[in-house]
């Protein structure tokens, strides 16, 4: 037995202390939002802000492992705990490598997998010399903050006044993500996109979930499928790569690691987040250890779980006003229903998700 604290308290820090109550642990979560999906689930609660170090103190000590949900946890926070002696899972390297798209993306070429080309934008001449180099279209994105496609502009051949249209890309992704638009990606025109869940214990053994194919609707993923229809050479590819960055890492916990996957089979790595993964939430219902309980595992110090799939599986997010419909999924036969608890459905936020099952 033990407390694991949790930094953050959204929806997969709910997930995250479900999964643990299950094991006989505790979760502690600590956030700086007054209300947040976690609280109804978890034994303790701090409600402070990341740079609060006497609360982070008293976390550090309330706790016997620390992990997070959200991955712009500032590595500062990190950092300050670290250094009062907590242990930290995932470590220092996985989330600050993941905070940074730059950063990133250097990262998954220096272990010899591929990504799209990339420039690092932070002028009117740097986003020409970027075209130069990937073409267009492409996109603008930030190196930081972005989640859910946000703050994202694309570059198209049309955009023939550019200056304009950096401009509007500046705006524009202050005004969603409150950062500057900072790197330029090609625009890859991927035949589907999957996502592999892994897992790494503490003494370097790794498990590896199958690869779910996920469709995204205005940037927000909206299902993700298993078995993906990816062939098994392809699917090899992600597992190595998957593989190859947990241990480059020195990883412990859960990973979701996203994939463009071209028409000829080779993929290309998207990004990476240090977590469970929105992409893996379909291992609730579809395998004996979900993804959850694989990352409890893990930092726990438990021997990690068997990721076989046991029933072919739909995950599907229900984003706003969708989660209305809660009553009538309810209903369906073999659909597994999870909502968040959040009382308001705006657009465009994650409320629930479903889970249809083949039982097969
Ligand atoms: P999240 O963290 O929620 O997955 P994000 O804001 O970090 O999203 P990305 O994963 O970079 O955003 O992009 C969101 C989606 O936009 C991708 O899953 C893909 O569908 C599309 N996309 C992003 N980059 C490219 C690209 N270079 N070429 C083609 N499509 C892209
Ligand atoms: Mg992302
Ligand atoms: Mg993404």
């Amino acid at each position: 037995n033990g407390t694991i604290g949790i930094l953050g308290g959204g929806q997969l820090g709910r997930m995250l202390a479900n999964a643990a109550s299950q094991l006989g642990l505790r979760t502690h979560v600590f956030c700086p939002e007054e209300s947040s999906p976690a609280f109804e689930v978890c034994a303790g609660i701090t409600v402070a802000a990341y740079d609060d170090q006497a609360s982070l103190s008293a976390f550090a000590k309330a706790v016997d492992v620390i992990t997070y949900e959200f991955e712009n946890v500032p590595a500062d926070t990190v950092a300050f705990l670290e250094a009062q002696g907590a242990i930290v899972r995932p470590g220092a390297k996985a989330l600050k490598t993941a905070q940074d798209r730059l950063h990133e993306k250097e990262f998954v070429r220096a272990i010899g997998a591929d990504t799209a080309d990339f420039h690092p934008v932070d002028d009117l001449k740097s986003l020409k010399a970027g075209l130069d180099k990937v073409g267009r279209p492409a996109i603008l994105k930030t190196r930081r903050l972005g989640y859910d496609g946000k703050g994202q502009t694309r570059i198209t051949t049309d955009d023939s006044d550019l200056s304009a249209a950096y401009d509007k890309a500046i705006e524009f992704a202050w005004a969603e993500v409150g950062a500057a638009p900072s790197i330029l990606e090609g625009f890859i025109p991927f035949e589907r996109e999957i996502s592999v869940i892994g897992a790494r214990s503490h003494d370097g053994e790794i498990r590896l979930f199958d690869p779910a194919e996920n469709v995204h609707r205005n940037g927000i993923l909206k299902t993700s499928t298993v078995p993906a229809s990816t062939s098994e050479e392809t699917n090899e590819k992600a597992f190595t790569v998957t593989r190859k960055m947990l241990e480059e890492l020195d990883y412990v916990g859960v990973i979701g690691v996203e994939f463009f996957v071209l028409p000829d089979g080779d993929i290309l790595v998207n990004e990476y987040a240090p977590r469970v993964h929105n992409s893996g939430h379909w291992t609730q219902d579809a395998c004996a250890v979900s993804q959850f309980e694989q990352h409890i595992r893990a930092v726990a110090g438990w021997p990690l779980g068997d990721p076989v799939i046991h029933s072919s599986a739909v995950m599907e997010n229900l984003i706003g006003a969708e989660v209305k419909n809660w009553r009538s999924l309810a209903q369906e036969k073999n659909a597994c229903v999870h909502l968040y608890g959040k009382s308001e459905a705006r657009d465009g936020r994650k409320m629930g998700h479903v889970t249809r099952l083949a039982m097969n």
